[in-house]
């Protein structure tokens, strides 16, 4: 398992949770929307209403889940989560909204995925703060309106262009959060060590920043692992050593990537002379479906400049053979 794939399993989540800040003024990072969110919040506890609905939007890792409760703590309101899979019926969704109480915040986690009737039952819930409860079957079948408290809803995607414009239009202030720069990465790192009680030397905690993808999840995670080592090889403080010498076992490099990523890359540079080489026939020299290679490596591999996209298939950048330690063919093939 990769230790910089930017997903949480549940077990994670867990260990997250410990680590999660609890107030805005605790999240590191995302000035822009933390600032904007700071008034729509400041303005909803002065009016002592429910504020707009709220949409999060960015890739996984980068503190969705983070910002919903503290928008919940910030109201001094009670947060309900649920998520966009979890309801597989449209009935599924409305007992959750006819249960709500006043000024309530109900998180919709990766809401792109909501079934198309539960989402049109989302709509007029958040836009007149009312579920039609279907009574009876067939043509006997009658809608009884049955009017909801006000409350807020908070949705997050990592996909916001897939959402419906009904639906994204439902939300009065959307936020997207970007990848965190490696000092902002350190900031969350030394954050981290003082709550889990382990002394982080400052040149460690830059060292696990710049390999963590921009993605506090994955800074956490490799902070954890650097602790292990610490604990187990080292003599417990996570120095710059002790950070390389762990992140080398869990074969994460000085850029964050992989085992796959790498191989990846040099498949592209040494069997295929820097491409163009098609994604099926890249996927076969490193011994993966296509789906992986494009869905699980490729992103971050085309993000950081190693890897180009064209009409006639991937390239390897300049900055792939340089990461490689190769020297690329020159132009004229001499
Ligand atoms: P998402 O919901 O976007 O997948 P999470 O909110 O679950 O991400 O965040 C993943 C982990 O990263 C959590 O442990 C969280 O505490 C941490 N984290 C995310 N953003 C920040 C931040 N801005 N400051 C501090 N920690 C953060």
């Amino acid at each position: 398992i990769s230790l910089v794939r930017p997903e949480a399993s549940d077990l994670e989540r867990a260990a997250e949770a410990a680590l999660r800040p609890r107030r805005l003024d605790e999240f590191v990072g995302q000035h822009v929307v933390r600032d904007q969110l700071s008034l729509v919040l400041d303005a909803a506890v002065g009016r002592g209403k429910a504020p707009d609905h709220v949409l999060l939007s960015g890739p996984p890792g980068l503190g969705k889940t983070t910002l919903a409760m503290i928008i919940a703590a910030e109201l001094g309101a009670s947060l309900r989560v649920t998520s966009g899979p979890a309801i597989q019926h449209a009935g599924d969704l409305a007992a959750v909204l006819s249960s709500l109480e006043e000024n309530e915040v109900l998180f919709l986690d990766e809401i792109h995925r909501l079934a198309r009737p539960a989402e049109e039952l989302l709509y007029v819930a958040m836009e007149d703060f009312r579920v039609d409860v279907i009574v009876g079957k067939g043509a006997g079948a009658s809608a009884i309106p049955l009017s909801l408290p006000p409350f807020t809803v908070v949705g997050a995607t990592t996909r916001a262009g897939l959402l419906p414009a009904p639906l994204r239009d439902r939300f009065g202030f959307t936020a997207h959060l970007d990848f965190y720069s490696a000092d902002e990465l350190e900031q969350v790192l030394t954050r981290s060590a003082g709550l889990l009680g382990v002394p982080l030397e400052a040149t460690a905690a830059a060292e696990i920043a710049s390999r963590s993808r921009g993605t506090p999840r994955i800074a956490n995670r490799l902070l954890r692992r650097v602790r292990d080592w610490a604990q187990v090889r080292g003599d417990g403080r996570l120095s710059l050593s002790a950070a390389q010498a762990a992140l080398e076992v869990y074969e994460v490099d000085a850029l964050g990537l992989d085992r796959l990523d790498r191989a990846v890359l040099t498949a592209l540079c040494t069997r295929f002379g820097g491409g163009p080489v098609g994604l099926t026939t890249l996927a076969v020299a490193v011994g993966e479906e296509p789906e992986t290679v494009e869905t699980v490596a490729e992103p971050f591999l085309v993000r950081e400049g190693l890897v180009g996209r064209t009409p006639r298939g991937r390239i390897a950048m300049p900055a792939a053979w340089e990461h490689l330690g190769l020297t690329p063919p020159s132009p004229t093939g001499t």
